[in-house]
């Protein structure tokens, strides 16, 4: 149902807009939790409290949902003009430290069941307010390792996904060679043969 092809955290949550695609991540906050389970963020365990959590405290949920919204449209501006704006960038990085100075938690370094590490956050306190801190941090990531010049856009216009280029010749072009790569593979093949 969620696509993880942007071989980073906070451009695969940029990517969680398919409202188009008809799967916004964001439509309401099961599917929210639901993504970061997908995104490994919060592991079965966590998941399921958070969504008991929301049935208790339904504005909290609310709130932390319209947050993550307005943080998603921050890091698409980020993501795509990003690497050319200044402006862009000190937007982005106001709302990355708002992010990260109103929870407190801990942090810790996890296990995970395929064998490979990740970091991981467990909030204290207001629980909700955690879910956007490792999306924010793997975006702070970004900006503090130089990144941007690498984020690309999907070369099909109507994809809008955007990705990380870790190509050695930085030409990666798709999202997904299985979806939109494929598409323009198949489209290049019926043009030589109407040739
Ligand atoms: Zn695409």
């Amino acid at each position: 149902m969620f696509a993880f092809v942007a071989e980073r955290l906070w451009l695969d949550f940029v990517n969680s807009d398919t409202s188009a695609r008809g799967t916004d991540a964001l439509h309401d906050f099961g599917r929210f939790v639901g993504w970061l389970e997908a995104a490994q963020v919060l592991d079965a365990e966590r998941a399921g409290s958070m969504q008991r959590r929301a049935l208790q405290q339904p504005a909290g949920a609310l709130a932390v949902l319209g947050d993550a919204r307005r943080v998603r449209a921050v890091l698409r501006a980020l993501a795509e003009r990003g690497a050319s704006a200044p402006d862009v960038r000190v937007d982005a990085l106001g709302e990355i430290n708002r992010v990260l100075g109103r929870s407190a938690g801990t942090r810790r370094v996890e296990l995970r069941e395929d064998g490979t590490f990740a970091r991981a956050f467990v909030a204290v306190g207001d629980a909700f307010a955690g879910l956007l801190i490792p999306i924010v941090e793997s975006s702070a990531d970004a900006l503090i390792l130089g990144e941007l010049e690498r984020v690309r856009r999907c070369a099909d216009p109507r994809c809008g996904r955007v990705f990380q280029d870790e190509t050695k010749n930085g030409r990666r072009r798709w999202c997904d060679m299985a979806t939109c790569g494929n598409r323009a593979k198949a489209a290049r093949h019926r043009m030589k043969l109407h040739a």
